[in-house]
Formats: structure tokens, sequence, C-alpha cells
């Protein structure tokens, strides 16, 4: 059995074939420049490589071109379409309505469609993908909803809640809900499995540090915390995102440069986090090389980074009375070591003791602490595609 598992942006389009059998992925893509232009590029899992330039004004045809691509073009991977199952999508926000993956039937959509308020950057590019996908592979191709927020309804109330008036939740929902939710689900069941203990019985931590950035306390085997708040702009220091801060620091500013809530959320959003604070760039990797050459500006964005998440996860043990194992996973989390042995050694007071050579590894399933440390720490790479391909098979069959 094969899904089409699909991450739509408003300009882009993210998909991979995965074969069920054994969960491998049978060729993976990319639409850009959707409405603009249109551009594809599609990897076969045995290398071969297909890419154009082709007219994309609606998702439709970038659909039509990955259906190309899949089932003709010299790095075709299947003879029709109609062997493809099912079609998962990544959904950003599901707001209260959602708490689990389902089949997107005309009030799902609506639903989704409606929760755009709650995510104007996600969730009406997401309805246009659903709407493209019915138009080219008909409607009784059935689709699956996977929604970045899921995971994370478990949170109590006295968890999700801000601290504005009241009204405001009840009139437009304003409280947390979180995101990457598919991300630490998979990442935290992954490293109950390898640890060999039952989800439900540990209390662990999931570091999701990537381009965005997120951490989750998981207690009994659900979501306690998230670091991300209303929108993914929550939390810590990101790429180009400023995570937590004193609301007036924006207000002051917006007075002074005579700034829109638009302009607020574009600079926050866009030009904030390691980027604005470093001026070099939101790669974290571009970033520790400028500060080798002492870029003072390049090496606090790193500190700063640092200390934000290792202020989270300290909250975190706080939170859940305790940690059992930590994970660390996205492209900094696999990756940067020295950022791992940060972390860990300011937790030494809980026993934490990270093994260094170990540490090196990047970007593969590995336990970094030693077998004396009270608290196992993994890195688990994450796989947010095969959490969705598994969700939609589960959901078609029900
Ligand atoms: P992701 O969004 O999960 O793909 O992560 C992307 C980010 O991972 C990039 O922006 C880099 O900052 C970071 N990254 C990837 N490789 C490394 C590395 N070797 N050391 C530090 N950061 C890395």
């Amino acid at each position: 059995m094969k899904i089409f598992v699909v991450n739509a942006g408003s300009s882009s389009l993210k998909y991979q074939l995965i074969d069920m059998e054994n969960e491998q992925v049978l060729a993976k893509g990319l639409c850009e420049r959707i409405g603009v232009s249109g551009a594809i590029t599609h990897k076969a899992a045995d290398g071969r490589v297909y890419s154009a330039e082709t007219a994309m004004p609606t998702h439709s045809e970038a659909f039509e071109a990955v259906v190309y691509a899949l089932t003709k073009s010299d790095a075709k991977v299947i003879d029709s379409f109609d062997e493809v199952s099912a079609i998962g999508h990544r959904i950003v926000q599901g707001g209260a309505i959602f708490k689990g993956s389902c089949l997107i039937d005309d009030k799902a959509l609506n639903d989704i469609d409606e929760l755009g308020a709650l995510a104007p950057l996600h969730n009406p590019a997401h309805v246009l993908a659903i709407k493209a996908c019915i138009k080219t592979f008909g409607k009784e191709k059935p689709q699956v909803a996977v929604f970045d927020t899921s995971f994370h309804q478990t949170m109590p109330e006295h968890v999700y809640m801000f601290a504005l008036p009241y009204e405001y939740y009840e009139k437009y929902g304003v409280r947390k809900y979180g995101a990457h939710g598919t991300s630490h689900d998979f990442v935290s069941n992954r490293l109950a499995e390898v640890i060999g203990k039952d989800r439900k019985d540990m209390k662990i931590i999931t570091c999701h540090l990537g381009n965005g950035c997120s951490i989750t306390a998981v207690k009994d085997g659900k979501c306690f915390d998230t670091s991300m708040g209303f929108t993914p702009l929550d939390g810590f220091m990101m790429g180009t995102r400023t995570g937590t801060l004193d609301p007036s620091a924006l207000t002051f500013i917006a007075e002074k440069e005579n700034l829109t809530p638009a302009d607020i959320n574009h600079i926050c959003n866009k030009e904030s986090g390691v980027l604005g604070v470093s001026g070099v760039s939101n790669d974290n990797r571009d970033v520790a090389a400028a500060a080798e050459q002492g870029n003072h500006r390049a090496q606090l964005a790193i500190d700063m980074q640092r200390y934000q998440i290792l202020k989270f996860v300290g909250s975190y043990v706080a939170a859940m009375n305790g940690v059992d194992a930590i994970a660390f996973t996205g492209g900094i989390g696999e990756n940067d070591g020295e950022l791992r042995r940060y972390v860990c050694e300011n937790l030494a007071y809980l026993g934490v003791e990270i093994d260094n050579e170990k540490n090196t590894i990047r970007g593969e399933e590995v336990k970094i602490s030693t077998d004396n440390s009270k608290v196992d720490v993994y890195i688990i790479p994450t796989n947010e595609e095969l959490a969705i391909a598994r969700d939609t098979l589960a959901i078609i069959s029900k």
C-alpha cells in the first residue's frame, strides 16, 4: 500500500510517496513558486532526479506536475496514481476542534478553512491543496488531515491559557495550541521504544530544534506543555523568530517606528531570532562559522539561543517534577553536539552525564548519555512524513 504525503504552503508543496509495506520512501520532491511561475524537483529513492520549470498558476497544476514526475518522467516510480491508496496532509492548525487525525470530508475541510483565522500563513494554503487534490485525483481518493496541534490537545487548561482578559479566549479562541506535534509525538514514542519502556510511565522532554524550534514536556504518554503558543512564534529564539519576549517591547517599537500589527508580525517571524541578533544568517552553521572568526553578535546569538533552550528544558523538569529521558531532534538537535553538550552539562544537578564521544555522532539514532547518567539522553531523528503516512494508513484502515 502506498501513501502520498503532502506538506503544502501557499507557494510551495513538499511531498513524499511512501510504501507502507516497508515504510520506505519511493520518491520525494518539491514544487516551488506556485502562483508565480512554477518549478518541480523530484527525486526517486534510487537517485534518479527529474526537474522542470512548468507553469503552476494554482496548486492543481503543481499536483499534475507531481503526477507526471511520479508516473511518466525519467524518475518515475509508479505506473499510475491509482496505485496510491490515500493522501495524507500536514495541517498546521487544528485549533480545539481536532484532537487527532481524521478523514477529510466537507465538514472537516470547512473547519480547517475557518481555523485559518488562527493560522493565516498556513491553513488557507492547506485548503487550496486539499481542493486541488480533489480536482486532480477525484473525490474518491481518501484524504487524511494530520494536525501539528493535535498532540498538544491534552495540555491542561491552566497550562494552555494566557493571562489575558478571559473574553479574548471566549471570543477568538486565543490560547496556546503548540506546533510540531507530529514530530514530538513521533520522537517521544520512538524514544520510549528504544529505551524499552511504556511512554505512559515516563517523563520525557523532546527538543525539536530546526529552523523552527519547540520543546515539549510529555508526561504519562501525553503532551503536558509545549513551548510554542498561539502561533509557532512563541517559545524561544529560532532561525528568524523571536520566541517569547515582553509584549511591551513590541508596542514600544510599533509606536516609535509607526508600525502596523502586520509589520510587527513580519519582523517577529521573519527578521528576528538568530538572523536578527547575529545579522549574519538564520542558519546556525553560518552563524557558528562567523562566531569562530570573532563576530561578537554571532556568538551572542548562539549564546542566547542555547541559554533559552536550557531554560525551557529546566522549566519542564520542574513542571513534571522530574525527567526520565530527553531527546534532541531537528537539523540543529541532530547535528549540533556543542549545543547538546551545553544543555546536558548544565543539567548535571539532575545526574545528567553526557558521553562526549557518542555526542559527536550526527543525525543518527543514538544514546548520548553515559550508562551512569540518571537521565537517558538520545538523538532521535524525526520523521514527520512517516508519522503522517502512518496516521493516514490507520485512518483509512478503520
Ligand atoms: P530543519 O529545519 O530541521 O531542517 O533544520 C535546519 C537547521 O538545522 C539549519 O538552519 C541549520 O541551522 C541547522 N543545522 C543543520 N546542520 C547543522 C550542523 N551541523 N550544526 C548546526 N546546525 C545545523
